[in-house]
């Protein structure tokens, strides 16, 4: 029967918990990322596989020597952002060991190395960029630019390594890890409707959407709320208003998805007409075409161009994997294959050349990067069962 998903995933319950919201605040190189990458490893040492770090802080576990051919790795992340959920992330983690557990159960022997990873940093939460783990591993994200990254404390990304135990003076491509990667295959809830609308458990990641992160830089005029005028206004804030109005008007005429969520304001006082409005435009769509097309009227009604701070290509997954999983994991007949608008650390292998796929497990709200985030647990352990058949097809 194997390890239920729910059970590992209670096990982790506690950690990073806000009781406030119920929400998880487990973000890169603290306490809380400490203790889970803890538990981690006496899971795996539970069942005699040794954890070793890689140069970015990723975990590995491997069942096999990793050296002897390139391997299939499941995993994924458990990081959190700002209050979220339980299953982002940890939910491909847990599952990949009770996978584990149910292919030994069956006495299954991998003709090939399986490992099971943990990435770092995959929600950014703390110091800005996704996938920053896996990014560090491939070397798309550059070690210098990394690791002078600083959190809303000032603390650099370096400094966070360092008192976590890890040395920033390793981070950089880690072409041995990287090398042992034949390919790469992450379960994750699905942050959207779409296999609930299809009545489906699990289904099979086609690509990722590309995407992007803006900033606006809006200037006006401070001012005395109370005294001046309405007419004498430089209000940039009204500009910012206008500009969210049409963010969303063109999304939804290019078929994208396009969201203001983060706005800083100054002064920032009730009682005074901003001086400055920065806000920040996440934009998404099937197309860069359609994305592009919505930063540029909200560039247009902004009245100032849009500063990129960073842009993602479309991904593709190994269409071959991708049909491989779908006639596989299914347990009645072909398993849905359908895209998703977030980014995962699954993406940014195959965008670095590992053959890549992912299998997501049905959320039965959509909600995610929420406390709300749900999954049933007869989902999660078809989504454990699921990740078992796939590797005795790939490995
Ligand atoms: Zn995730």
């Amino acid at each position: 029967m194997g390890t239920p998903v729910g059970d590992l995933l209670d096990a982790l319950a506690p950690v990073g918990r806000d009781s406030g919201t119920g929400g998880y605040r487990r973000f890169a190189w603290t306490g809380a990322d400490a203790e889970l990458g803890e538990w981690f490893a006496g899971e795996c040492a539970a069942r005699g596989l040794d954890v070793v770090g890689d140069r970015a802080g990723n975990l590995w576990a491997w069942w096999g020597d990793p050296d002897s051919a390139p391997g299939l790795v499941l995993g994924s992340h458990l990081d959190s952002v700002p209050d979220g959920g339980a299953y982002d992330g940890p939910l491909g983690v847990v599952s990949a060991i009770a996978a584990l557990d149910l292919l030994r159960e069956k006495g299954f022997a991998p003709r090939r190395p399986l490992g099971v990873a943990v990435f770092r940093d995959e929600e950014g939460a703390r110091f800005g960029v996704a996938c920053a783990g896996s990014r560090l591993l491939t070397g798309t994200l550059a070690a210098g630019t990394a690791l002078g990254l600083r959190d809303a404390d000032g603390v650099t990304m370096g400094e966070a390594m360092r008192s976590s135990g890890h040395d920033p003076g390793l981070v950089g491509r880690d072409e041995e890890a990287l090398r042992r990667v034949g390919t790469y295959l992450e379960l994750h809830v699905e942050q959207g409707r779409g296999l609930a609308d299809l009545g489906a458990a699990v289904g099979v990641g086609s690509g990722i959407w590309p995407h992007g992160r803006w900033r606006l830089d809006l200037r006006g005029r401070a001012d005395h709320a109370g005294t001046t005028r309405l007419s004498d206004r430089d209000d940039p804030m009204l500009v910012l208003a206008e500009a969210i109005q049409v963010a969303r008007g063109a999304a939804a005429a290019h078929g994208a998805l396009a969201t203001i969520g983060k706005v800083r304001v100054l002064p920032g006082a009730v009682n005074a007409i901003p001086s400055s409005v920065t806000a920040w435009l996440d934009a998404r769509g099937a197309e860069p075409g359609a994305v592009r097309a919505v930063v540029a009227a909200v560039s247009g009604a902004a009245g100032c161009a849009a500063v990129e701070e960073s842009w993602t290509p479309p991904v593709a997954f190994d269409a071959d994997l991708a049909a491989r999983l779908a006639g596989v994991v299914g347990p009645g007949g072909p398993a849905p294959v359908l895209a998703t608008g977030a980014g995962h650390d699954a993406g940014v292998l195959a965008a670095a050349g590992v053959p890549a796929g992912m299998l997501f497990v049905r959320n039965p709200t959509g909600v995610s990067h929420s406390p709300a985030e749900h999954a049933e647990p007869a989902d999660c352990e078809a989504g454990a069962v699921a990740l078992a058949r796939a590797v005795e097809e790939l490995a």
